[in-house]
């Protein structure tokens, strides 16, 4: 399968006629428990489903195919994935985190790695000097998402993986944003990748899960997978089932969506109700070079932008929008707007005229004339 283009591997990866009633479509198996042999062993791999189900065997299977792993470990969201990553850690270890980040892993991070005895620096991650700067003898992992949530700041993976293995560390890309469709980090050097799969993965706002992959199965990685097993933040068997159905229109609705979302970011990046425009595709972009060259297909669905006005005014324009609908959350097929610092609360260092812009599959003539209409009201 591997050598497979990523569609076809979309459409088959981790799935087989059932052998049992031929089935073309996986069977979906919510059994907790499976039966022992008679000398008290599992014949077919396994025992309790926390530890391992055929379901989530399959969508990690998938998932791993999609990212180029060796291997991945399915969650019962992002943040429980992220947490992983963190646990598979000692006290006295160092993580370096961007500045910019998904706003729940600054947050554990902060609120319970710490506690944990984790040392933790947030660096601009697109400032490869101040990186560089930011390693300690224990630094033990570097943290990258790009483009991040919400701004779009682009950091160059490869740079940052080769940064990290010369200081003996593990590189760490969240990959959500651009999705194994557009950006494949274990490539280009990273060790692990992490994803919300409630977002483009999932693809239609029904349902939470995140995940782990890894370039190696290595004893890390063991550890991920012994937090997984332990720690019970599993997702259900049918947001498995769910995940492997979303998964075989991946390259299509991404492909889709950024091809939209750039067509917005040029119409916002030229309007004059509009301070800025963030988006990896717009040549002004200060990180547009970067990825250009680590990106392939496109430059992801979310466009996001400060708008030359108050805060109130930004949650006006937010709900007199009509075909995106104001609400936080973002990969959907349905178009959303979000206002990002009010749903972070006071410590938000986030503009707060910006809003995020998750681009869903209606056409984009009618989400730029919906955009228009609703900036001429203000
Ligand atoms: C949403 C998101 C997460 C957290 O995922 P949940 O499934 O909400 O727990 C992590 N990283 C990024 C980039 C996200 O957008």
């Amino acid at each position: 399968m591997a050598q497979h283009h990523i569609e076809t591997l979309a459409v088959h990866a981790g799935r087989a006629i059932d052998p049992v009633t031929g089935a073309v479509v996986p069977p979906l198996h919510f059994s907790t428990t499976f039966e022992r042999a008679h000398d008290g062993s599992y014949p077919r791999g396994f025992a309790y489903a926390r530890e391992n189900n055929p379901t989530r065997q399959a969508l990690e299977q998938a998932l791993a195919t999609l990212e180029g792993g060796a291997v991945a470990a399915a969650f019962a969201s992002g943040n429980a994935a992220t947490s992983a990553v963190f646990y598979a850690l000692k006290p006295g270890d160092h993580v370096i985190l961007p500045a910019e980040t998904y706003h729940g892993t600054r947050l554990i991070a902060q609120r319970f790695a710490q506690q944990w005895g984790l040392q933790v620096s947030f660096v601009p991650m697109d400032d490869l000097d101040a990186v560089r700067r930011a390693f300690r003898p224990n630094t033990c992992l570097v943290w990258v998402e790009t483009p991040s949530n919400p701004r779009l700041f682009i950091s160059d993976i490869a740079q940052i993986a080769a940064l990290a293995h010369a200081h003996g560390a593990r590189c760490v890309c969240d990959n959500t944003l651009a999705t194994p469709v557009l950006q494949n980090p274990l490539a280009l050097g990273a060790d692990l990748v992490t994803h919300s799969t409630t977002k483009y993965i999932g693809g239609h706002s029904d349902l939470l899960g995140g995940c782990v992959i890894a370039r190696e199965h290595d004893a890390f990685f063991e550890r991920i997978r012994d937090y997984q097993v332990l720690g019970g933040a599993v997702p259900s068997a049918f947001d498995c089932w769910l995940l492997l159905r979303s998964m075989q229109t991946l390259p299509l609705r991404v492909r889709a969506q950024s091809a939209s979302a750039l067509r917005v970011a040029h119409f916002l990046a030229q309007h004059p109700r509009v301070r800025r425009a963030y988006y990896p595709g717009l040549p002004t972009h200060p990180g547009h070079a970067i990825a250009a060259a680590q990106m392939r297909d496109g430059f992801g669905g979310i466009v996001s932008f400060e708008l030359a006005g108050t805060e109130a005014e930004a949650l006006a324009l937010a709900g007199r929008l009509r075909v995106f609908t104001h609400a936080t959350s973002l990969g959907g097929v349905e178009s959303l707007v979000d206002h990002r610092a009010s749903v972070e609360g006071a410590h938000s260092v986030l503009p707060r005229s910006l809003l995020r812009l998750s681009i869903g599959l209606e056409h984009p003539d009618d989400l730029i004339a919906d955009l228009d209409r609703a900036l001429a009201s203000l």
